[in-house]
């Protein structure tokens, strides 16, 4: 088991507030949060469970007295994180200690049943404390190197409770920026090598584009070759070929999300959608090759046929997910869960390729009879045809 004195901050947030955490493991994400936030989550469960596979994995809450206390995070968190590297139950009851109990115990409940291919329900009658985080699938865990983009959706960026003088604000900050031309900004993005100058580099490698990057440099004329730096970059070795296969795979994942968002209501102010893929050449090569796939390892090695890629990317993404999730992630619902799989005993992760979640809803409702979300869906819309045109 895991020392439980590490847990850690968490370093591969792009945008938003201080005061993530993960676990030693990393497979955990920790972030303070409101309770709409929480509610958004456990109804998108219970009721619209389409649009919860767009989300990260939902293990659960957790309540904390103050949530800059390490200590009492120490205590509490690391033991849920080696429950969920492991395999479950005994550990979990173990820590019959307030609401991180409950958590842990949600989240062994919830592998176990994943493990089993039953739907997960999440416990609706769990007590929750002021002070609430909410606990997720970490979306970074499983790669080498993870490029990481948050884009912000929408032309709108309030909710309808928002006081006036912060509806002005972020109308100008939308009229200023893509979020106005496009419907979402990139509102932070990290890639790895992603500049030959070394003192452009973070410690881990990284050149880390921060909020004013998106705010003051990208532009509705140059905002497809701001996109393209994050995808493409021959320093890292993620060159045209394999760079429009992944290209491609977000498309596939874009459309999705905007076919459910086009099938649901409601609505959801200055949401994201976190993109995040292997950043390493090398790596990505490598997971691609590592996947089931005729199909993917046939691209890696004549990396030059690109239609070959697509078919690639997308047939790795009809292979259960196994590219990209880890053997929790996006298995419990909707999911035909096929029988012939049966290489449960194994549960060792396959590296992952990329991945495409909405995030971040501290200001998402359901609104029944309203119709779909046409302001998020701007947004969805254009970053498909970016995504076209990257995968060219
Ligand atoms: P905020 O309300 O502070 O904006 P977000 O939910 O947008 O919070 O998260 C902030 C940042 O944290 C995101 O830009 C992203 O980089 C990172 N992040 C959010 N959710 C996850 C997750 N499940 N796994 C990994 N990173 C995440
Ligand atoms: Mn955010």
């Amino acid at each position: 088991l895991p020392n439980s004195a590490d847990l850690k901050p968490y370093n591969f947030a792009v945008a938003g507030h201080e005061g993530t955490l993960c676990d030693p493991d990393g497979e955990l994400f920790i972030k303070p949060c409101t309770q709409q936030e929480i509610n958004f989550y456990e109804t998108a469960y219970e009721d619209h469970k389409s649009f919860a596979e767009l989300m990260p994995v939902y293990i659960g809450t957790l309540s904390l007295n103050d949530a800059t206390d390490m200590e009492s995070l120490n205590e509490q968190l690391p033991a849920a994180a080696s429950h969920i590297s492991q395999g479950m139950k005994e550990e979990a009851l173990r820590l019959a200690k307030e609401n991180a109990a409950e958590a842990v115990a949600e989240a062994a409940k919830k592998a176990a049943a994943i493990r089993d291919h039953v739907t997960w329900h999440p416990n609706k009658t769990r007590k929750i404390a002021t002070n609430k985080s909410v606990v997720l699938e970490n979306t970074a865990y499983g790669y080498v190197c993870p490029n990481i983009l948050d884009a912000k959706l929408g032309r709108r960026l309030w909710a309808d409770d928002a006081p006036l003088e912060k509806r002005r604000r972020f109308d100008e900050i939308s009229k200023a920026t893509t979020n106005g031309s496009h419907g979402f900004r990139i509102a932070g993005m990290r890639v790895y090598k992603g500049s030959e100058d070394p003192a452009e580099l973070d410690a881990d490698g990284y050149k880390v584009y921060d909020k004013d990057y998106g705010r003051l440099q990208v532009n509705q004329d140059n905002v497809v070759d701001e996109m393209r730096k994050f995808i493409f970059n021959r320093l890292a070795g993620v060159d045209d070929d394999i760079g429009r296969a992944v290209a491609e795979a977000f498309l596939h994942d874009l459309r999705r999300v905007e076919e459910v968002l086009a099938g649901e209501e409601s609505r959801m102010y200055s949401a994201s959608l976190l993109f995040t893929f292997e950043g390493d050449g090398d790596a990505l090569r490598a997971a691609i090759e590592q996947t089931p796939s005729s199909a993917a390892s046939s691209v890696s090695e004549q990396g030059k046929k690109e239609k070959a890629g697509v078919v690639a990317v997308a047939d790795v993404k009809m292979l259960g997910y196994g590219a990209e999730g880890d053997f929790f992630a996006q298995a419990d619902m909707g999911q035909e869960d096929d029988e012939e799989d049966d290489d449960d005993e194994d549960m060792t992760p396959m590296p992952h390729i990329w991945s495409l979640k909405l995030i971040d809803f501290a200001h998402a409702e359901w609104v029944p009879g309203q119709g779909p979300d046409e302001n998020v869906l701007l947004g969805v819309r254009s970053l498909i045809k970016i995504f076209e045109e990257l995968s060219q």
